[in-house]
């Protein structure tokens, strides 16, 4: 049976530990679908076009990954396309709490998809894209902790909106 993943969020940006959790699902599924988030109300900085551009340019090593936006139901998109499995990333304790009651949620919506937890490599642990973002809009450097398209995109958004 090919196994399919999808791999949901909003990516504003992804950053290098979005990046060690598709490199280490790579390995166990046959296909991976990144999937953006369309949903506007999150208010992300960067639009969704960019965001998609940043994600392929930095997925295009891997042959099996795709990448994808959808909005509604993260169940129904994930039937749709015919993906057995959700990805999602834990990094600490914190995240655990909201991730166990929309993984519950997801399987009573829809029990034919499993949720599987991965856990990156400890020195990215403490990186999400909301701190990456404040660091960058403070001039602060961030390299090797975000892919290079990310810094250049983050960089020129914050030139021509200003620091804030
Ligand atoms: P969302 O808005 O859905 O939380 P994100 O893009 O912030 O979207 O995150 C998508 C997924 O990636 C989530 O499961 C999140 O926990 C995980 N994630 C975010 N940052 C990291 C990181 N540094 N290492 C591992 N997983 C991460």
């Amino acid at each position: 049976m090919q196994v399919t993943a999808v791999y949901p969020g909003s990516f504003d940006p992804i950053t290098n530990g979005h990046l060690d959790i598709i490199s280490r699902g790579v390995r166990l599924f046959d296909r991976i679908i990144v999937a953006l988030l369309r949903n506007e109300d999150k208010a992300p900085l960067l639009p969704l076009s960019e965001r998609i551009e940043i994600v392929r340019s930095v997925v295009s090593r891997y042959p099996s990954v795709t990448v994808d936006s959808f909005d509604g139901l993260l169940v129904d998109y994930a039937r749709a396309r015919g993906a057995q499995a959700i990805v999602r990333g834990l990094r600490a304790l914190s995240d655990f709490e909201y991730e166990f009651q929309m993984a519950l949620m997801n399987r009573r919506l829809e029990p034919g998809v499993e949720t599987v937890f991965m856990m990156p490599s400890e020195g990215y642990s403490y990186v999400s894209s909301h701190l990456v973002k404040e660091v960058v809009r403070l001039g602060g450097d961030v390299t090797g902790l975000v892919p290079v398209e990310a810094i250049e995109r983050l960089k020129a958004r914050y030139a021509s909106t200003g620091p804030g």
